[in-house]
C-alpha cells in the first residue's frame, strides 16, 4: 500500500482500478529494419482502418462520411504510399516516414489556397497521430469499465471522450480547480485530486485506487479490509446523495439553484434538480472532437432534447466558447501565444460568423418550443453586443425566409472579465441577464492561468477582490433590473454561498453532482439571514437606540435613524431584496420629510451613481441608506447629496435633502430603508 497527498480540485470519495492514459511522446520508439518496418507500418494502416470502419455505423449519416473520407485519406498514394516508399527508399523507420509523409502532404494542400483543402491538414495531422500511437503503443486508450482515470495531464476531450458513467474519478500530476477538466468532473459528481506529490508514473493500470478528497489523498492497494470498507463507504455515499437529491428536488430556495451541464450525459441525473431548470449549457460538447461544424439539423436537435429534459424549467444555452484550452480542430484560429488572451469566446464566434449564425439558427429554431435562453461568453465590449443582437436578428431573417418556426430569446452576457464588470452598467442596458463566470473571472482578474498549478497561495477561491467584482456586477444589473447568476464554481462552493446571497445574487448554477448539497446550503443561509432579522433587540435593528439593557452582542454598532417618520418591519418593506432579508438587516421609515441623516460616524463608503443611496463605514461597521423603492430610475432626479466618498461625518449630519414630492409625483415609493451590510 501507499499514500500519496494531492490537492483537491472536486471532493468527494471514490474507489477503483486505476486507468492510466499517458502522452504518446513519453513512449520510446524501437526502430526495425526497412522491410520490418513496411511490414508495421502496413499492419497499423489496417489496424486504424478497422477502428474507423468499426465506428461508422455508430454515427450520424453525415459523422459516417467523414469517417469514410479519413479512410480515403488513410490509404492515398500520397499519404500512407509515401511513408511506405520512404522506408525503403530513404531507409526511415515507419514512424519518421509518417512524419515525412505528413509533412509532404500538409505542404500541398497548404499550397492549393483553398481554405478547405487546407483545414485537410488536421485530418492528416490527426491521422499521423493515431498511427504513431498504434506503432509505438502509446496511443491513449478509452477505458471500457468503471475506472479512476490517472494521468501526467488531460485535457477535457480525454475526459468527455470516455464513456461519462465509467468515470470513478480523476487523478493527475497537472492540474487546477478551475481547470475544464475540474469542471466535468464536477458535472460527473466524482472527485478530482492533482497536483500528486510523487508522479503519477508510480501508478499502473488496475491498481486499486481509494481518492479521499476530504483527506487530499490517494491510497494506492490498500490492505483488503481497507478496500472493503472504501467500496462500502462509496455504496453509502451513493445511496446518502440519492437521499439529499430527493430532499433538495424538495426544497424551496428563494435564490434560484439550477444545473449546470457539460454535455447531454449530465441530463440523465437531471431529475434530482427538478424544477430548477438549466442555468448553464457549455455548447462546446457539440463543436469538439470532431472533424467539422455541427450542422443547424443537428444542434437543433442536440438542444431540443435539453429544453425537454428540463421538463418545463429555464434552459440557458452558452454559445460555443471556443478558443484558448477548447481548441476545435476545425476551426482554424491561428497559433497564439497566449490563447486564455487571444482569440476565445464571443470574439471566435463573431470572427467566424457562419458557423455563429448557424448556432444562433439552431438555437431560434429551439426557442419556438421552449423556455430556452441565450447567452455568449467572454464578453470585454458593448458593441459586441450590439453585433450579437443583430447576428440574432439576421438569423431569425434567415429562418423567416426558410419559412421554419422560430423565436427570439432573451439574450443574456457571462460576465467573466475585469472589463465587462466596469462597463457591466452600459451592457445591462443591452442583455436580459447577467451570469458570472467565476472561473475565468478568477483567472483574469487575479491574473493566474485556470491552468496552471503552482500559484496554490495565490489561488484563493474567496479572493476579496473577486467579491467585489461581483458586488459592482450585482448592482448594475439590479439598477437595471435585470437578474444575476453565479455559474463558475464559486457558486457550488458553500464557504462562498452566505456572502454571495448577501451581495443579492439571484441565482446559482452548479454542477448536477453539487445540486443537492448547495440547495441545502442555500435553504440553511436564507433561514439564518430571516431568522437573525425577524429577532428583536440589536440584530432587529432598532433605529433610534442602542442595544436595549440587559441584551447581549453590546458591540454592535449605535445606529441613528437617517430619517424622521414611522418604522416599518423588515419584512414589510415592499421590496424582496430588502424584504428577505439578502442584503443585510434591514428597517423601513416612511419619512415624514426629505432630511436624510448619517446614521454613525464614520466615513462616506458610497454614494450610488443614481444619488439615492449611501453608504457610511466605521470600523467592522457598514451602513446603507437607500432613499425610495427603485429610485435607482430616478437617475440621480430628486436627490441632492450633501457628501461625497471617502468623506468624514459626524451621526447626525445631514447627507442628503431627497425632493419627496417629486419621488411621489414620479410613481415612487419614498421609504427610506436602512441596511446593517456589516457589523
Ligand atoms: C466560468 O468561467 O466560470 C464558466 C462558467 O465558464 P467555463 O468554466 O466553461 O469557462
Ligand atoms: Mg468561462
Amino acid at each position: 500500500m501507499r499514500k500519496m497527498k494531492a490537492k483537491v480540485a472536486q471532493s468527494g470519495f471514490s474507489a477503483g482500478p486505476a486507468f492510466v492514459c499517458r502522452r504518446a511522446e513519453a513512449a520510446i520508439y524501437q526502430q526495425g529494419i526497412p522491410p520490418v518496418e513496411a511490414e508495421r507500418l502496413a499492419a497499423a494502416v489496417a489496424e486504424l482502418d478497422r477502428r474507423l470502419g468499426a465506428q461508422s455505423h455508430l454515427k450520424s449519416r453525415q459523422e459516417a462520411e467523414l469517417v469514410e473520407a479519413e479512410r480515403m485519406l488513410l490509404h492515398a498514394e500520397e499519404y500512407a504510399g509515401r511513408a511506405a516508399a520512404l522506408i525503403e527508399e530513404e531507409q526511415l523507420s515507419a514512424v519518421d516516414a509518417l512524419k515525412k509523409a505528413e509533412a509532404s502532404v500538409c505542404e500541398g494542400l497548404s499550397a492549393s489556397g483553398n481554405a478547405y483543402i487546407m483545414e485537410r491538414c488536421a485530418d492528416v495531422k490527426g491521422l499521423t497521430a493515431h498511427l504513431i500511437g498504434i506503432l509505438t503503443g502509446s496511443e491513449r486508450k478509452l477505458p471500457e469499465a468503471p475506472c479512476i482515470l490517472v494521468s501526467d495531464e488531460l485535457s477535457p476531450s480525454d475526459v468527455s471522450l470516455t464513456e461519462p458513467g465509467l468515470i470513478l474519478g480523476i487523478v493527475t500530476e497537472k492540474g487546477s480547480p478551475t481547470s475544464h477538466v475540474s469542471v466535468l468532473a464536477g458535472n460527473l459528481g466524482v472527485p478530482y485530486l492533482y497536483g500528486l506529490k510523487t508522479p503519477a508514473e508510480e501508478i499502473r493500470d488496475g491498481d486499486r485506487l481509494i481518492l479521499d478528497g476530504k483527506k487530499g489523498c490517494v491510497v494506492i492497494n490498500p490492505p483488503e479490509d481497507a478496500w472493503e470498507a472504501a467500496e462500502e463507504r462509496m455504496e453509502a455515499a451513493l445511496e446518502e446523495r440519492q437521499t439529499a437529491d430527493a430532499a433538495a428536488a424538495l426544497s424551496a430556495t428563494k435564490t434560484r439553484v439550477t444545473a449546470s451541464i457539460s454535455g447531454p450525459m449530465e441530463l440523465d441525473r437531471l431529475p434530482a434538480a427538478k424544477g430548477g431548470g438549466i442555468g448553464l449549457v457549455r455548447s462546446e460538447f457539440l463543436f469538439l472532437n470532431r472533424k467539422s461544424a455541427p450542422s443547424e439539423e443537428e444542434q437543433l436537435a442536440a438542444y431540443e432534447r435539453i429544453v425537454s429534459a428540463a421538463a418545463g424549467g429555464d434552459v440557458v444555452i452558452r454559445t460555443m466558447d471556443l478558443g484558448s484550452d477548447k481548441q476545435a480542430e476545425w476551426l482554424p484560429i491561428p497559433g497564439e501565444p497566449n490563447p486564455a488572451l487571444g482569440m476565445r469566446g464571443l470574439r471566435a464566434s463573431l470572427a467566424y460568423r457562419e458557423v455563429f449564425r448557424t448556432q444562433l439558427r439552431a438555437l431560434l429554431r429551439a426557442a419556438a418550443a421552449g423556455n430556452l435562453k441565450i447567452m455568449v461568453p467572454m464578453v470585454t465590449e458593448v458593441w459586441e453586443i450590439d453585433e450579437t443582437l443583430e447576428e440574432i436578428n439576421k438569423a431569425a431573417e434567415e429562418l423567416a425566409q426558410r419559412a421554419l418556426p422560430y423565436r427570439i430569446p432573451e439574450l443574456g452576457i457571462m460576465i467573466e472579465t475585469p472589463a465587462s464588470v466596469m462597463i457591466a452598467p452600459e451592457l445591462a442596458e443591452k442583455v436580459s441577464f447577467f451570469s458570472i463566470g467565476t472561473n475565468d473571472l478568477m483567472q483574469y482578474t487575479l491574473a493566474i492561468d485556470r491552468e496552471t498549478q503552482n500559484l496554490d497561495e495565490y489561488c484563493n477561491p474567496l479572493n476579496e477582490a473577486v467579491f467585489r467584482m461581483i458586488a459592482l456586477t450585482v448592482e448594475a444589473a439590479h439598477g437595471q433590473g435585470i437578474p444575476v447568476t453565479i455559474c463558475g464554481e464559486l457558486g457550488g462552493n458553500p464557504a462562498a454561498i452566505e456572502r454571495l446571497l448577501r451581495l443579492g445574487v439571484d441565482e446559482l448554477s452548479v454542477s448536477v453532482g453539487k445540486l443537492a448539497q448547495i440547495r441545502k446550503t442555500v435553504a440553511d443561509v436564507e433561514a439564518g439571514l430571516n431568522a437573525s432579522a425577524a429577532a428583536p433587540g440589536p440584530a432587529g435593528m432598532p433605529a433610534e437606540t442602542g442595544p436595549a439593557a440587559g441584551q447581549a452582542a453590546p458591540e454592535r454598532a449605535h445606529i441613528k435613524a437617517p430619517a424622521d417618520g414611522e418604522l416599518i418591519p423588515m419584512e414589510e418593506i415592499p421590496d424582496e431584496a430588502f424584504a428577505s432579508g439578502l442584503l443585510g438587516t434591514c428597517l423601513g421609515i416612511l419619512p415624514t420629510d426629505g432630511t436624510i441623516y448619517a446614521p454613525i460616524s464614520g466615513t462616506v463608503k458610497t454614494v450610488a451613481k443614481a444619488r439615492h443611496a449611501i453608504s457610511f463605514a466605521n470600523g467592522d461597521t457598514e451602513i446603507l441608506v437607500h432613499v425610495g423603492i427603485d429610485t435607482v430610475r430616478l437617475n440621480g432626479e430628486g436627490f441632492a447629496v450633501k457628501v461625497e466618498e471617502g468623506q468624514r461625518v459626524e451621526e447626525g449630519q445631514i447627507v442628503m435633502e431627497a425632493d419627496l414630492a417629486l419621488i411621489r409625483e414620479k410613481g415612487f415609493n419614498p421609504m427610506v430603508i436602512v441596511v446593517r451590510i456589516k457589523g
